[in-house]
């Protein structure tokens, strides 16, 4: 094999940062790691609207600056790199051998139509390969349908606000019905949309972990 100083490059440095774009060892690089706060995803917090959620790093701006990147300038590759570098911290977390499939929260239909993506599946894609647990089929969890557009405020109307109206595919889920998912989205803050999601899981059976990318504490 011939080898040139690129190919020596590629050997030392072959990932490039998620956020700032130099050329790494990882998909997240030093500078940009000491500006993150990483959360513990042994550990769990209460937030506003949901008690035991897992999170992986706190929200804030290097976070922030790459969600902004993937969801509004077509960038989704940043958030798989950077999804795939904070998730290496669930590797050895015990608690993940009890989770028989890894779900992602399901994205607005019209949000990911336009986006082309639904980001919280991105983030589920590396968490599943990270913890070696099935991700489920896109339609085993589906969001579906929204306010009749009479009962909503104007603001409602403009913000294409959705109610969550939650539905759980069981012939999709296949064996991993009735046991234990591990719902995975992007962002919590208050935590509403997660419960009223992880509601519907629990009323088809299932028992349900929460993990998220970055959550608001
Ligand atoms: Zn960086």
């Amino acid at each position: 094999m011939h080898i040139t100083v690129d190919t020596l490059a590629d050997f030392f440095f072959p990932c490039q940062c998620s956020h700032c774009d130099v050329w790494d060892q990882t998909w997240i690089c030093p500078a940009c790691t000491s500006q993150l706060t990483l959360v513990q995803p042994s550990e769990t917090h209460d937030i506003r609207c949901f008690s035991g959620l897992r999170a992986l790093t706190q929200y804030s701006g290097i976070v922030k600056d790459i969600m902004h990147r993937a969801k509004y300038e077509d960038q989704p590759w940043r958030l798989t790199r950077f999804a795939s570098a904070v998730a290496g911290h669930l590797s050895g977390n015990e608690w993940l051998d009890a989770i028989d499939v890894v779900i992602p929260m399901p994205g607005d239909p019209w949000r990911t139509w336009k986006r082309g993506y639904n980001p919280a599946r991105v983030i589920a894609r590396e968490v599943s390969k990270i913890s070696q647990r099935p991700l489920a089929h896109p339609r085993a969890f589906t969001r579906t349908g929204s306010k009749p557009q009479q009962s909503l405020t104007m603001e409602e109307r403009s913000s294409r606000y959705e109610s969550n109206v939650f539905t759980v595919n069981e012939h999709l889920l296949g064996r991993s019905s009735k046991r234990k998912c591990l719902l995975v989205d992007d962002i919590a803050t208050t935590g509403a949309t997660i419960k009223a999601a992880s509601d519907a899981l629990v009323a088809s059976g299932l028992s349900v972990e929460v993990l998220v990318l970055s959550v608001g504490l």
